[in-house]
């Protein structure tokens, strides 16, 4: 049977923000608008777990509420996929709001999990959207036009984390591969390449790369166009030379740069020093290109284990239990922190029919609820 396919602006519309704060759609104020009024500094962009940022998010959702209804926001819901950044939104939300929250990671292979911690349900299943919804009607926890709901995208609404999530993984590491390989030219050494992603990658280096995958994409680029060999970069963080991603480029500036390499090492080193979480924006440009063409590109008939492991496909669990929640009045609200360059296409693309993420099509997977 073939598949059924949508866009989460089925849902949504453009009631989206990705991590910019940047309502898409232009009637709603987002963190230029509101900077002012909620006194944030200049420059300053709140991430999900700061207090700061439940406050902007609060702002921007009672203008769609109040485009929609006069009725006032009175509870909120969140669904998402990390334990800790997700946790911490739904408690900065809580702050200002009554919520309830819903975070999953699939784990197919363990016996199904559901707990209840702090008003938020963590589970190991997908299809624990099923009790989750039963545990907000014992309850009675309102479920109509005075409630929204945030929905986490990246690894929840699609590319579900423990499912589905190590293909928009594979679309990053793609888009570091192809910055790389771009900026160095016919000089690119795959297998050096290689070595040097998958040794930084690893967890025991984030104090170093602080997770930033921006800083990750430019310390394989340093490494790889030869601007600081990696054993030499393994032995002065072992040996505590050099520590973090502020000290490596200030190195790296004062090193001699290949001349092709000297435009990209400038638009991360100027948006590094102003704060800016999402430095190289060449490579999130191509990480938007890598996740998209991952989005509906095989026949339906390949398998649904193929699909699952090379194709970003919509949560179906979440789209149904939204669907429900939409039908009873409650306002559906998108909320990542994915990077805009990651998720919007730029003008040449877009004037080529390339979607925003979340008006791209793709297929619906999981196991229908029954809703
Ligand atoms: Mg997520």
């Amino acid at each position: 049977m073939p598949y059924q396919r949508t866009a989460l602006s089925e849902l949504l519309g453009d009631f989206v923000v990705y991590r910019g704060l940047t309502p898409q759609d232009a009637r709603l104020p987002g963190l230029a608008e509101l900077r002012a009024e909620l006194g944030l500094p200049e420059g300053h962009l709140p991430r999900k777990a700061q207090a700061d940022y439940a406050r902007v998010v609060l702002r921007t959702l009672q203008a769609a509420q109040a485009l929609r209804t006069r009725a006032s926001l009175a509870h909120l819901l969140y669904i998402g996929d990390t334990k800790r950044n997700d946790a911490l939104t739904i408690a900065g939300l809580g702050d200002h709001l009554p919520i309830r929250g819903f975070i999953a990671a699939e784990a197919a292979d363990e016996p199904k999990k559901v707990e209840i911690r702090g008003g938020v349900m963590y589970a190991n299943r997908w299809g624990a959207l099923a009790d989750f919804l039963d545990w907000l009607t014992q309850q009675r926890y309102p479920l109509d036009e005075g409630t929204a709901l945030l929905l986490d995208l990246d690894k929840t609404a699609f590319g579900a984390r423990g499912r589905n999530s190590r293909v928009i993984d594979s679309a990053r590491v793609a888009a570091v591969r192809r910055t790389v390989e771009e900026a160095l030219g016919g000089a690119f050494d795959e297998q050096a390449f290689r070595t040097a992603f998958d040794e930084l990658n690893q967890q025991k280096y984030h104090g170093f790369t602080a997770d930033n995958q921006d800083y990750l994409a430019y310390i394989c680029l340093m490494v790889v166009g030869g601007v600081y060999q990696l054993p030499e970069l393994l032995s002065d963080l072992a040996a505590g030379h050099l520590r973090t991603f502020a000290d490596f480029i200030a190195i790296c500036a004062r090193k001699s740069i290949p001349k092709r390499l000297v435009p990209i090492h400038q638009e991360v080193f100027a948006g590094f020093r102003q704060g800016d979480p999402t430095p190289f924006k060449s490579f999130r440009r191509r990480e938007y290109e890598e996740t998209v063409n991952r989005m509906d590109w095989l026949p339906d008939d390949v398998g649904e284990e193929r699909i699952l492991a090379e194709e970003i496909v919509l949560t179906r669990e979440v789209m149904e239990l939204c669907r429900h929640l939409l039908r009873r009045g409650v306002l559906i609200f998108g909320l990542t922190d994915k990077p805009d360059e990651a998720s919007l296409p730029p003008p040449e693309l877009r004037a080529r029919g390339h979607p925003p993420l979340h008006r791209a099509r793709m297929k619906l997977l999981g196991t229908p609820l029954g809703l």
